[in-house]
């Protein structure tokens, strides 16, 4: 069975129905990708995660690599297995999570940045200031990856290209991405050039590492067959560079491709912008990515510049906060507030997943107060509802041409 195969194209923009094939199942695109970071859906179990209909879930490589460690999931047969998450799953490849780690202690700095960003002199300076290389917990960038200590235990741990092509293929996940360098925002023009170029070898690296598998095997990456590698766009918010490169990504011998370094702390129309500017050059028979955007708005605009999938934290990080999404009060409401102490309704009539048909808004409002576990478990199980109805929706809507 093909990898991926575009069943319909919209009459009305590039937005397109299709499907993923994986060893673990297949996924209905265009699919919302919740986020299990360390290899857990945050308060749900395998079992509820398949009730809600999820279709595919993300793994974060430097999450796992840092614990359990990878060499104990490839022993416990991959992370499927592991974590009895018998669906198709996706991993990053460590590197925004590694180059966000360089900058977290140089925070204060961003915000004098946009501070200054009338004094382009000093600014240019304080910019380059904050690249993350004089960060104490990162050893060394350099064109050939990254090294730095481990936040938990002082361990020091290695990215490269070739490492993070190493650490996927243990932890099994079907759909891998290429070792990028996602560049912060506000970067400099020459810095996220640069970023971009380093992104684009460590691309070609990735290949040649997974080629040179396929041909050897001597390995003994058992899970090797059924994972499949895209390749990341970078380029910021320069919409040259970003073109440059989705042709150099779209060119290579990837299965898929995902658009990355979005998300990171521009503004909403300069992240659409620039997923906008490569829209064109993404590639027909092969699926798209889009890295850390879940937004309702933002998936009925981007499905239709040819996104497949979306991956995002905020439903699940909301639900564990109280905030409900729903398709009725503005998109959301907060169960915390007193007004819901009484409120014997259901969360949302219109949404009728396994919570909204047995609880009401009260006793969600309750088990919040008093920060009873279940609440977010709850709250966890209807937001990810509301995100494949919402999806369904949405696939329904480009199979009859209205998006
Ligand atoms: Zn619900």
């Amino acid at each position: 069975m093909a990898f991926f195969k575009k069943k319909y194209q919209s009459k009305k923009s590039r937005a397109r129905l299709g499907e993923i094939n994986t060893a673990h199942g297949q996924v209905k695109t265009p699919a919302f990708v919740p986020v299990a970071t360390k290899g857990t859906l945050k308060t749900l179990t395998p079992k509820q995660i398949k009730e809600i209909g999820v279709q595919l879930s993300f793994v974060n490589t430097y999450h796992l690599v840092v614990s359990p460690g990878v060499d104990v999931i490839e022993k416990a047969g991959g992370i499927h297995k592991m974590a009895d998450f018998n669906w198709p799953l996706m991993s990053d490849s460590g590197g925004f999570q590694v180059f966000s780690l360089a900058r977290q202690n140089f925070k204060s700095q961003i915000t004098n940045i946009k501070k200054n960003l009338n004094n382009k002199n000093q600014d240019n300076q304080r910019r380059a200031d904050i690249r993350g290389e004089e960060s104490p917990l990162v050893k060394k960038i350099s064109e050939d990856g990254v090294k730095f200590r481990s936040l938990y235990d002082g361990r020091l741990i290695e990215f490269t290209p070739e490492k993070s092509m190493e650490y996927q293929m243990k932890i099994g996940a079907d759909l891998n991405m290429a070792f990028d360098e996602c560049t912060y925002y506000p970067a400099t023009y020459e810095y996220t050039e640069k970023a971009m170029e380093r992104t684009h070898n460590w691309l070609v690296r990735c290949v040649n590492y997974k080629r040179a598998q396929a041909i050897g095997k001597k390995q003994g990456y058992s899970f090797f067959n059924k994972q499949y590698l895209y390749g990341i766009i970078q380029g910021g918010t320069y919409t040259d560079l970003r073109k440059k490169s989705a042709e150099f990504v779209a060119s290579q011998p990837v299965d898929g491709v995902a658009i990355g370094g979005v998300s990171v702390g521009e503004t909403k129309k300069e992240m659409r912008k620039q997923v906008g500017a490569v829209a064109g050059l993404l590639p027909d028979d092969r699926p798209v990515h889009l890295l850390g955007v879940g937004q309702f708005d933002d998936i009925i605009d981007l499905v239709k510049c040819g996104i497949d999938t979306f991956d995002c934290v905020e439903p699940t990080r909301l639900a564990r906060m109280g905030i409900l999404l729903s398709f009725s009060d503005s998109n959301k409401i907060d169960i915390n507030k007193g007004i819901y102490k009484n409120n014997l309704e259901v969360v949302d009539k219109s949404c009728g997943c396994w919570v909204c048909q047995t609880f009401t808004k009260a006793y969600l409002h309750h088990l919040f107060k008093q920060k009873e576990i279940l609440g977010y478990t709850l709250a966890t199980y209807h937001n990810l509802s509301v995100m494949e109805k919402f999806m369904g929706h949405i696939r329904e809507m480009i199979g009859k041409d209205l998006i």
